[in-house]
């Protein structure tokens, strides 16, 4: 009976991150297929997929600060805005939840902690005094990018962001970074890469910015994991097994910024119902959300969001393919820096000539 509930839960996340995974891999060729070709001034054969604007989360919360504004959908990169809705909603509902369920970088990194753990028998945990600080990082560079998208611009500063030369293209940008990477960037992905095998979610854990806004949009989530301190025997297999190291055992709401939702604990629990994921002030004996399907509540929140801006006509980019073809070929003049880009934004005569060359789809 427990063996069929462990690798349920187990089985239902895992088919999330392997479908995401897959997703985002056909996503990546796809663009390579439609970007690289008009990098070197060819028509591509591929269609622009509008999921690669997840990957943009600077552009993403800029667009979000105008939406919230009341400004509506910025038409640049409004693929970017939906994905990121989703994934904030998603884990204000279910703690966190995107972290364990969607990310194709925590799946990757989770991948190479198991891989570990196989091979070293156990990964490294570093000692409190040096884990509170390194967990600090994430933080400090979540304040950066808050302060670079909210304070250090005003509306009119966001808007012409947005509507920046670099902006428009900056999905190339991104795989080009990627797809011709500097010796440094090889260096520091593949001391990540190792170091993950070594540290379970090393950049996660002590690196992330946008996990470090998710586990504080987790702590307002309704559905947590909940312990049920009358039936828990204290075997302590569910600290045991949390990845993010939590006492779960001595806790009765698990309302920690680095609880993922990923349910391992609620999966190694040997009592049923003890440990399960449940909304606020609902006795634990009375009521809990089946393992499976609090995965698929996660999920079906954030495909919901998605739907609603791809239903209301904010998913396709503003920018049309005639656009792309003329900026592709010269992506690396310095008007496609970032600096170059603002520049050119608030120089007029390049925001001018770029109205006038705005056709929008
Ligand atoms: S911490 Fe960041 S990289 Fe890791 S799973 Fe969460 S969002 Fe993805
Ligand atoms: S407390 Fe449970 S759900 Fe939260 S991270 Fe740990 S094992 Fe996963
Ligand atoms: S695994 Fe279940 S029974 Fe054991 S300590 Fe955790 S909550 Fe209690």
């Amino acid at each position: 009976m427990r063996r069929r509930k462990t690798s349920g839960v187990i089985r239902a996340r895992r088919v999330s991150q392997v479908a995401w995974l897959m997703l985002v891999a056909v996503i990546g060729v796809q663009f390579a297929l439609w970007a690289l070709p008009q990098t070197a001034g060819r028509t591509p054969d591929a269609a622009r997929p509008p999921g690669v604007e997840g990957f943009l989360p600077i552009s993403a919360l800029m667009s979000l600060r105008l939406w919230l504004a009341g400004e509506g959908v910025h038409p640049v990169h409004p693929a970017g805005l939906a994905i990121l809705v989703g994934v904030l909603a998603m884990s204000a509902v279910v703690a966190k939840s995107f972290c364990s369920h969607i990310c194709p970088v925590g799946t990757a990194s989770e991948a190479l902690g198991r891989l570990g753990g196989r091979l070293l028998g156990r990964t490294w945990a570093p000692p409190r005094w040096l884990d509170v600080p390194l967990r600090s990082l994430k933080y400090i560079l979540l304040a950066l990018f808050l302060w670079v998208t909210w304070v250090a611009l005003d509306l009119p500063g966001v808007r012409a962001f947005l509507d920046s030369p670099y902006n428009r293209v900056a999905d190339t940008k991104m795989l080009l970074f990627f797809a011709r990477p500097s010796r440094v960037t090889v260096a520091v992905l593949g001391v990540l890469a190792v170091g993950s095998v070594f540290v379970r979610d090393l950049w996660c854990r002590y690196l992330c910015p946008y996990g470090a806004l998710l586990g504080m949009i987790g702590r307002l989530a309704p559905f947590k994991v909940t312990r049920d301190p009358a039936t828990c025997t204290d075997c302590g297999k569910c600290t045991k097994v949390c990845p993010a190291r939590l006492r779960v055992h001595a806790m009765t709401r698990v309302a920690s910024v680095e609880c993922t939702s990923c349910q391992d604990c609620v999966a190694a629990c040997p009592v049923k119902g003890c440990l399960a994921v449940r909304p606020p002030r609902v006795e634990p004996g009375r009521w809990r959300l089946r393992p499976a399907l609090a995965v698929a509540l996660a999920v079906v929140v954030y495909l919901g969001i998605v739907a609603a801006f791809r239903l209301s006509g904010h998913w396709c980019s503003g920018v049309s393919d005639a656009e792309y073809a003329r900026r592709l070929p010269e992506i690396e003049s310095p008007l496609y820096t970032h600096v170059g880009g603002m520049a050119a934004t608030e120089a007029g005569p390049s925001q001018a000539s770029l109205a006038a060359s705005h056709d929008v789809k």
